[in-house]
């Protein structure tokens, strides 16, 4: 999901109540000394697996390097590169090993992003 904007009104501010909501774009106030809250909550990253190659490390097992790469909320991405060991008896389900492995690193390197919004 991607970031958004939000006005919270104050509720005794008839106009300002009236614009009170989520938006894509930073809303403008809607009238001069307005204090009202105006605030960014940022979106979720978005992570793909860029590469993958496996080795076999002779016993069953293979050790994955995969790359994963990053696209943060406002627009910032990075890759980051992890290792994952595939044990024999999970060769099976390697890729939701992977995938799991990937995930979880995805995870870290998003609370990397920064916080501000897009063109801020
Ligand atoms: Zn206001």
């Amino acid at each position: 999901m991607d970031g958004y904007w939000v006005f919270s009104g104050n509720a005794e501010c008839a106009s300002c109540a009236g614009v009170s909501g989520e938006y894509p774009e930073r809303p403008g106030r809607p009238h001069e000394n307005c204090a009202c809250d105006i605030y960014y909550v940022p979106g979720d990253c978005e992570w793909y697996v860029s590469d993958s190659q496996g080795y076999p490390n002779g016993d069953g097992s293979f050790t994955f390097d995969v790359g994963v790469t990053i696209e943060c909320p406002n627009g910032g991405g990075q890759s980051v590169d992890v290792t994952v060991t595939v044990e024999a008896g999970d060769v099976e389900i390697f890729d939701e090993v992977i995938m799991d492995a990937a995930a979880e690193a995805a995870y870290q390197a998003c609370q990397e992003c920064p916080p501000e919004p897009p063109n801020a």
